[in-house]
C-alpha cells in the first residue's frame, strides 16, 4: 500500500496509465540487485532510488577515486577515499529516505552471488567492466531466473541488452559466442562522461518496465548507442544452440 505522502511523491508515475497505483506498488515492493557503483550504477541506482524501488543490493569492492567523479555521478569530492558503496548509500538515502540499501563492500565473485540467491530479485543490473565477472553474473541470472539488465560503455559509444528472462530467451554469453570478445575499458580507452550515464539511465528503464511488466519478453534485442552520430541502432539476439552458459 502506498501512503499518501507516496502518493504525491510518485504522482507523475501514478498519471501514466501504464503505471498507475498497482504499478507504483509493484515497484516499491521490488528489490533489485545492483553489481557495479561506477559509471553506469550510479545513474542506475539514483533512477531506481528516484522511481521509489523498495529495496536495493548494491556490490562494489573499489573506493572512491578523484578520477572517478567525471562520470561517477553518485560519489562526491567529499567521498573521495570512501568505499563505494558507502558513498552511494549515502547518496541514495539522502534521496530517498525509506529506501533499503543493502551495501556489500564485496567483488562480486561465484561465493558472494550464491550467498544472495534468495533475495527475490525483480532483476539484476550488470554495471561493470570485466567480461569474466560480467559471464559470471550471466550465469548467475539463468540459474537463479532472474533477468538480467546488461550495459557497456566506453569511449563515444554504448551497448544495452535484456537477457535471461524467459528460459528460452538468448544469454549474454550468446552475444560472444563465434566472436572474440572486444578489448578495453574506460581506464584505458576513455569514455565521455554522459555516455555511460545514457546507458545507465536505460538499465535503470528497462528494469522499471521489467518490475511493471511493460518489457516484451519475446523480443531480445542489442541496442547499439553511437554517441558521436547521434544514433541509435537495435540488433536483434538469438540464442545460440552451442552456448556453454544457456544451452
Ligand atoms: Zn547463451
Amino acid at each position: 500500500m502506498l501512503s499518501k505522502s507516496e502518493l504525491l511523491q510518485y504522482s507523475r508515475h501514478i498519471i501514466l496509465p501504464e503505471i498507475d497505483i498497482e504499478g507504483q506498488e509493484a515497484i516499491k515492493g521490488s528489490h533489485v540487485l545492483i553489481i557495479g557503483m561506477g559509471g553506469l550504477g550510479s545513474p542506475a541506482a539514483l533512477y531506481l532510488a528516484a522511481a521509489g524501488v523498495g529495496q536495493l543490493t548494491i556490490i562494489d569492492d573499489d573506493q572512491v577515486e578523484r578520477s572517478n567523479l567525471q562520470r561517477q555521478i553518485i560519489h562526491h569530492a567529499s567521498s573521495v577515499n570512501q568505499t563505494k558503496v558507502e558513498s552511494a548509500k549515502a547518496s541514495l538515502l539522502a534521496l530517498s529516505p525509506n529506501l533499503k540499501v543493502n551495501a556489500i563492500q564485496s567483488k562480486a565473485d561465484k561465493e558472494l552471488l550464491n550467498d544472495l540467491s534468495e533475495n527475490g530479485f525483480s532483476a539484476v543490473l550488470d554495471c561493470t567492466d570485466n567480461f569474466d565477472t560480467r559471464f559470471l553474473i550471466n550465469a548467475w541470472s539463468i540459474h537463479h531466473q532472474v533477468p538480467l539488465v546488461s550495459a557497456t560503455a566506453v569511449g563515444f559509444s554504448g551497448q544495452l541488452g535484456i537477457f535471461n528472462q524467459t528460459i528460452s530467451s538468448p544469454c549474454y554469453q550468446c552475444l560472444y559466442s563465434n566472436v572474440d570478445l572486444p578489448e578495453g575499458n574506460c581506464e584505458d580507452q576513455g569514455i565521455l562522461s554522459p555516455v555511460v550515464g545514457t546507458m545507465g539511465t536505460l538499465q535503470a528503464t528497462e528494469t522499471l518496465k521489467l518490475i511493471i511488466g511493460l518489457s516484451v519478453p519475446a523480443t531480445t534485442y542489442l541496442l547499439k548507442y553511437d554517441a558521436l552520430k547521434t544514433e541509435f541502432k537495435r540488433f536483434g539476439v538469438s540464442k545460440d544452440p552451442s552456448c556453454s552458459a544457456c544451452s
